[in-house]
């Protein structure tokens, strides 16, 4: 009987985190990304590929969340990129204060962009807003077409939805057709990006979604247009 009140308090004491994390990203002007997804979806990997595009434009950080080892953080920190890994144990979710406590340790000071990876699951991390700007989930295309459907609360809150290895598309058999369109349904306001961080096909217009939440411009030609 006393589920429903309990997890309501739980969610209420997390709004509240989230919003003093929020605001320290503001003060900081550092564009804050929490990135979801099933596991083995590939957040990790499009960070490698996303950092490597970005090196030396965007001072980026990575705030990595497992319930075990620290091997995500290594692989950012390889790239010479400040992470940070929080290891939840037993927990299926990042929450505010998790995140609260991260930044305690892990300064943000200088970020243009820090991405929060999530624990590798489709369900609870929807229900748990850490603080960010931005939502952005990540659904590979062999996990099969029907995933945004039978997760429809993660993929509606989504700003961002980036199909990934779409250099499987062939072999895997996978209908990408049906898979947009059971986005698109669930996931009305976001936008979409079919790529693969292997390959680098598709990985544009997600860079360019990226300039254009941190409001700069890379290339010179861009800079003098705006000028
Ligand atoms: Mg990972
Ligand atoms: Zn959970």
């Amino acid at each position: 009987m006393d589920r429903v009140p309990v997890q309501a308090s739980i969610l209420q004491a997390n709004q509240e985190e989230a919003t003093k994390n929020r605001t320290l990203f503001d003060r900081e002007g550092s564009v804050a990304i929490n990135l979801m997804s099933s596991p083995g979806s590939g957040k990790t990997s499009i960070l490698e590929s996303t950092i490597r595009l970005l090196k030396g434009s965007y001072r980026t950080g990575v705030i990595e969340g497992d319930l075990q080892t620290s091997l995500d953080a290594e692989r950012i920190r390889a790239l010479g990129v400040p992470s940070h890994q929080i290891n939840t144990g037993t927990v299926c979710h990042l929450d505010a204060r998790m995140v609260a406590r991260a930044l305690e340790e892990f300064p943000i000071a200088g970020l243009d962009l820090l991405f929060i990876e999530n624990i590798g699951n489709l369900i609870c991390p929807s229900s748990y807003y850490l603080g960010e700007h931005w939502r952005v989930i990540v659904c590979s295309v062999v996990e099969g077409a029907d995933k945004p459907k039978k997760y429809p609360v993660m993929f509606n809150k989504a700003d961002v939805v980036i199909l990934n290895k779409m250099d499987l598309i062939e072999q895997s058999g996978a209908d990408l057709q049906t898979l947009s369109r059971n986005v698109r349904e669930v996931s009305p306001r976001a936008r979409i990006f079919a790529l693969s961080c292997r390959t680098g096909e598709g990985m544009g217009g997600w860079l360019e979604w990226l300039r254009e939440v941190t409001g700069r411009r890379l290339s010179a030609t861009s800079a003098k247009a705006g000028a």
